[in-house]
């Protein structure tokens, strides 16, 4: 059973919160993404390599150096930096979603053709994700919300969350019917009264933020 585009984008973007290691990536590659409908990794069944634009690409242990292009080659070491930078882009198309009422990163993974429109053995018509091993990560996090938000666009117009104070993503209404907001931070960086605090996951300057 694949598990639903939704639950593998949230748990990618709230693990990475938490502090992903190389490990849980491998683990959630695994279970969300090396399925043939998904990402086929040709000739493997694991994950070998990952990409994350304006970053580099990492090979994962035990696999051969990733092809030559135009990324920087960096060492496994780097898994927990390129998966915050991953989260951190994805972050950035969901909040310019909801801040343009418009749902750009559904329009440029139609257009990459990161989600297709498949015909299930039932009959019934599905979006599907469909990536290689060279996408880069946050593209890959954003077409699994982009098949989410075609099967679901209310959810994305009305309900789509990305709260100021922590980063966290929500897909599930807030209370106060906030959109920067989360479930621990109903008012987003606004609720201590104070000048809007971002999240550094370590320290410094947070991404883009
Ligand atoms: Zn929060």
């Amino acid at each position: 059973m694949v598990p639903l585009p939704r639950e593998s984008a949230l748990k990618f973007t709230e693990g990475v919160r938490a502090g992903w290691l190389t490990s849980d990536l491998i683990a959630w590659a695994d279970e969300h993404l090396i399925r043939p409908e998904r990402l086929s990794v040709r000739g493997s069944d694991r994950l070998r390599y990952v990409a994350e634009r304006d970053f580099g690409i990492v090979a994962i242990e035990g696999a051969r150096e990733p092809p030559a292009g135009k990324l920087r080659s960096m060492t496994a070491s780097h898994v927990p930096h390129l998966l915050d930078v991953a989260r951190q882009h994805v972050i950035e198309a969901l909040r310019a979603s909801i801040e343009l009422d418009d749902r750009p990163f559904v329009h440029a993974a139609l257009l990459a053709n990161r989600v297709v429109r498949t015909r299930e053995p039932s009959g019934a018509s599905l979006w599907r994700v469909k990536v290689g091993e060279e996408t880069p990560l946050s593209e890959m996090v954003l077409a699994l919300f982009a098949a989410d938000a075609l099967e679901h666009p209310e959810d994305y117009d009305q309900d789509l969350s990305v709260c100021e104070e922590c980063g966290a993503v929500t897909l599930t209404p807030l209370p106060n019917g906030s959109r920067k907001g989360c479930p621990v931070h109903l008012f987003g960086g606004a609720d201590h009264g104070q000048p809007v605090r971002r999240h550094h996951p370590h320290g410094g300057h947070a991404f883009g933020t």
